[in-house]
């Protein structure tokens, strides 16, 4: 068995690690960062780049540059309006209602976007540990729906990995606590990444690690933090330039883009200077951008949303039955989680000091890694009970929702329960499976129905037809109904709303194995190109440096190789005949040296 590797896969970063020796470590990326920016750009030819080369990108060709795509994860077209206005690139509504992303003329869905850094990150591991990786641990925010867990797992499947487990962010970070810690307390991990807050609280027993209680947003992270200084500087341009900011891309990502490195500034500083010369020009000339903005204008613009992650927090202990005074740590996760305002906040809240122990951009990865060392056996003695972050169940008489497992049950779980036919006769009965906390059917979450057919003719409230849930150590929902008298049953893995169908999936998987070997056949040519480019740079050089002392036939050789390059340059674009003549560049260069 090859190493499990652990995955964060973030909104704004992500992040790879791997146990060594029982310890968990984080793999380098090929640029040497930690991290890798979690943002796909597409160049003008198609080839795409992922990381920090696509994140540089990100200003000149904000149509063509994805980030942040997490927040559109298995969600609905029509679902996710409001984060429109988050990123720079257009989101159309793709083939099955799922958000997708319209690149050059092509659509594609979140699952694609993020299997392309996953695979960023898979060939970094084999990079770096030498050798094939194929199976994963991936995190998913605690808040996460079954539908967004679906399409994170997909995404690890068009990649080329083998998701072995999905696990939640929080739980990973006191997964990684309780590996390095070994002691029994109880613990808050605190949890504002890029796109989401997640609060969960465990109990940390020996080595068992119970999530007591889970709370989240999936739509509150350091980009809705950005687009609050990002209003509050384009107000603040319109109102000493007298002219609104048009709505030209480049412009709004370059203020977009601003207002971050503002936000970063001021988690050291108590106040920062905005400055875009030459935003844009119009009829009236260049407008420039120039604007102080404080830590407490910051502070004033985002005390709400901070407040929101605060009540999350008391909801956790309110359904974990847990006073703060019950908690021994607190442990702070995700880069937002740096921001002084929040610190002292959580700090306030909880009344004790933070730990500030672990690197908040890589915990999550460690913790990964740790799962992935106790599925490899190279962990032991350790326990994750998690728990489920929504009630499931059913839609019932008078549209009322039936539940069967209640939020924070812990996983797997499974329930039953029997329903019936309403009229005589009724050959089939439909499903419907939601999830939420309404008592109301229509105000919580549909994942799905399906429908139970040949039911025995009998008269109405007589079939016996049982409903089982069951949710994997995901938190992935399967659901099978059942007609007792008949044994006929009908099995659903539930289709996330916005899923895809198997065929399309390997279809998928296929098609990203053969862009990806384009892309490093196109990396590979330019490189071969690169270092052509170079070797005759040095031919020529030689040339001028040493035409009276070199003998005749040494010149005419030389003529020749450059002659042959330069051909080679115009007309090849094959990298192994390209490989050959730099090998011969090489051999001539030697020879010429040698002679002189
Ligand atoms: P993560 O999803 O954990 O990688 O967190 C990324 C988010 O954290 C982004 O919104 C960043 O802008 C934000 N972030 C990172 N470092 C800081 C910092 N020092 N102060 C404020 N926000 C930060």
């Amino acid at each position: 068995m090859g190493t499990i590797i652990g995955i964060d896969l973030g909104t704004t970063n992500s992040c790879c690690a791997f146990m060594e020796r029982g310890e968990p470590r984080v793999i380098i990326n090929e640029e040497g960062g930690r991290t890798t920016p979690s943002v796909v750009g597409f160049a003008k030819d198609g080839e795409r780049f992922v990381g920090e080369i696509a994140k540089r990108q990100l200003v000149v060709n904000p149509e063509s540059t994805v980030y942040a795509i997490k927040r559109f994860m298995g969600r609905r077209y029509r679902e996710c309006r409001a984060d429109f206005a988050l990123v720079g690139y257009p989101i159309v509504e793709g083939g099955s209602g799922e958000c997708a992303v319209e690149v050059q003329g092509r659509l594609f869905s979140p699952r694609e976007l993020s299997a392309f850094v996953l695979q960023k990150l898979k060939k970094a591991a084999e990079d770096f540990l030498g050798e094939p990786v194929t199976e994963a641990v991936i995190t998913v925010p605690a808040y996460f729906t079954d539908s967004q867990r679906q399409a994170t797992r997909d995404a690890g499947t068009i990649a080329g990995l083998d998701v072995l487990r999905i696990i939640n962010e929080p739980t990973a970070a006191a997964l990684a606590y309780v590996h390095d810690r070994r002691k029994s307390s109880t613990i808050a991990v605190y949890d504002f990444g890029g796109g989401t807050f997640d609060v969960s609280i465990l109990h940390v027993e020996r080595d068992v690690a119970e999530v007591k209680a889970t709370r989240g947003d999936n739509q509150l992270g350091g980009a809705d933090l950005d687009r609050l200084l990002f209003d509050w500087l384009s107000q603040q341009f319109q109102r000493e330039n007298g002219v609104p900011l048009p709505s030209d891309r480049v412009v709004v990502q370059r203020l977009r883009d601003a207002a971050e490195r503002a936000k970063l500034e001021l988690s050291t500083a108590t106040s920062t200077d905005v400055q875009l010369p030459f935003l844009f020009v119009d009829a009236a000339g260049p407008h420039h951008l120039q604007v102080t903005v404080t830590r407490a204008i910051f502070e004033d613009l985002i005390a709400g949303l901070v407040e929101r992650t605060l009540a999350e927090c008391r909801a956790a202990l309110t359904d974990a039955k847990m006073s703060v005074d019950q908690i021994d740590e607190v442990v702070m996760v995700g880069g937002s989680s740096r921001i002084p305002m929040v610190q002292e906040r959580v700090k306030a809240l909880f009344g004790r000091p933070l730990n500030k122990g672990f690197n908040p951009d890589e915990v999550v990865a460690v913790g990964a890694a740790v799962q992935a060392g106790m599925l490899e056996g190279d962990v032991k003695g350790v326990t994750l009970l998690d728990v489920t972050n929504f009630s499931l169940g059913i839609e019932v008489k008078g549209g009322q929702f039936g539940r069967l497992i209640p939020k924070n049950t812990t996983l797997p779980a499974m329930a039953r329960r029997q329903v019936s036919t309403v009229v005589d006769n009724q050959r089939s009965v439909k499903i419907h499976i939601l999830q939420g906390e309404s008592p109301v059917a229509r105000e919580n979450v549909s994942m799905g129905e399906f429908e139970l057919n040949n039911i025995q003719p009998a008269p109405r409230g007589l079939p016996r037809i049982e409903v089982t849930f069951q949710i994997d150590a995901n938190g992935i929902v399967d659901v099978t109904a059942r007609d007792t008298r008949s044994g006929l049953s009908e099995q659903v893995r539930i289709d996330a709303p916005a899923g895809i169908s198997k065929a399309d999936l390997e279809r998928l998987t296929a098609q990203h194995a053969d862009l990806a070997a384009a892309d490093a056949a196109a990396r590979e040519l330019k490189a071969v190109r690169a270092t052509i480019e170079g070797q005759i740079v040095s031919l020529e050089g030689l040339q001028r440096a040493h035409q009276g002392v070199l003998h005749r036939s040494d010149l005419d050789g030389l003529d020749q190789a450059l002659k042959r390059a330069r051909m080679a340059l115009l007309k090849s674009s094959d990298p192994s005949n390209l490989k050959e003549l730099a090998d011969y560049l090489q051999r001539v260069q030697k020879h010429v040296r040698a002679r002189v």
